[in-house]
């Protein structure tokens, strides 16, 4: 019998045809997967796993990076922030990690440190972003420091991130990419600074590698479309079941503060899935669910296990499967439902959600 906990089925054909679908706009690219954040919430190990033709993978922090080794990832993993403390350079050593340096303070903490071997380095100008990278006026210096000490290993790579290439009328990226060029001008070593959004908008950011995340996961990282008008295919469907029916009279108030008032008598179905399982509390009365392939509304705040949804005179019964988004309900539809971003309501779904692997892409 399918369990009724909340599920999150995870198609790994769909993250296959992602990963082409990126190949397909940078064909030129090498393609660094970026899978922080437990791949966005999808399953990190997994994920790495199932993208074998990834050139590398990219992880925000330490931990992600040594249980990827520890899953038995042998490829290329980039540390997307580097180290935090010298202390964690002989471990990033030993597991043949890859830094990003994106302060002084780093690149001097890692000149100076006695390494087994050497590291290989990205090298991240701040372009505009203003929250990790060098200061232009402190690149050339660095840059030259960098490529003759003992601890680097190979050619610098040379990166920057983009703070609004999802926004196509603003003039940022295209000032951004111009001071990446400007500043970078004459040194040797690959480029990188196409996330998702560059990827998809700003051909002329590809350089020699892209830094894809969200859109691996297919969706969008724009405000105003979904993955599939991208020819991407969402990935994780988060699914749960109908556990009571029950009639309601006009004047009824459902859940906690009564914030749902039924205007005619109607039926409810009461669905396993809540806050406690990482769906937005700002759906209540805000948002729709599928139930049996039918868009059908919430009604009443969002508890922590459970949600209520306005079957009126459906046939659904206990048990039937509810989907809360998927291939037929974008993740990006409910992101803007509830002022969000698809990137968050994906990273915080919660453990207590039961993950299953599948090859389908239909
Ligand atoms: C998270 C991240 C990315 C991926 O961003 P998406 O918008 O998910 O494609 C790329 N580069 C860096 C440095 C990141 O931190």
């Amino acid at each position: 019998m399918l369990s009724r906990r909340p599920q999150a089925t995870i198609d790994l054909a769909a993250l296959k045809h992602n990963y082409q679908r990126v190949k397909q706009l940078a064909p030129h690219s090498k393609v660094l997967a970026v899978l922080k954040a437990n791949a966005y919430g999808h399953g990190m190990l997994s994920v790495a796993q199932a993208l074998t033709q990834a050139d590398a993978l990219g992880v925000a922090r330490l931990d992600e990076a040594l249980a990827l080794r520890a899953g038995g990832i042998a490829r290329p993993i980039v540390l997307l922030e580097g180290f935090f403390h010298a202390d964690e350079l002989a471990q990033i050593v030993a597991s043949n990690l890859q830094l990003i340096i994106h302060h002084r303070e780093q690149a001097e903490a890692l000149m100076a440190a006695r390494l087994d071997a050497p590291v290989r380095v990205w090298l991240k100008l701040d372009t505009g972003m203003h929250r990790l990278g060098i200061y232009p006026h402190e690149f050339r210096g660095l840059y030259q420091r960098l490529s003759q000490s003992r601890n680097v290993q190979g050619a610098l790579r040379l990166m920057s991130h983009f703070a609004s290439s999802d926004e196509l009328d603003k003039p940022a990226t295209v000032n951004q990419l111009a001071l990446f060029k400007h500043i970078t001008q004459g040194f040797a070593g690959e480029h990188s600074l196409a996330n998702s959004a560059a990827v998809l908008n700003w051909p002329q950011s590809h350089g020699d590698w892209v830094r894809p995340g969200l859109m691996l996961y297919g969706v969008s990282p724009m405000a105003d479309t979904v993955g599939t008008e991208h020819e991407l295919k969402p990935v994780m469907t988060l699914s749960s079941s109908v556990i009571a029916v029950r009639e309601v009279n006009a004047g009824d108030a459902v859940g906690y503060g009564g914030s749902w008032i039924a205007a005619h008598s109607t039926r409810l179905a009461v669905v396993a899935m809540g806050y406690g399982d990482g769906y937005p509390r700002g759906a209540g009365n805000n948002a729709d669910v599928l139930i049996n392939g039918k868009r059908l509304p919430i009604v009443g705040r969002v508890s922590m296990d459970m949600i209520t949804v306005d079957i009126g005179n459906e046939a659904v019964a206990v048990g039937d499967k509810v989907v809360l988004w998927g291939r037929d309900l974008p993740v990006e539809q409910l992101a803007r439902c509830v002022d969000t971003i698809p990137y968050e309501l994906l990273c915080n779904i919660t453990s207590r959600v039961q993950f299953s692997y599948i090859n389908s892409s239909g």
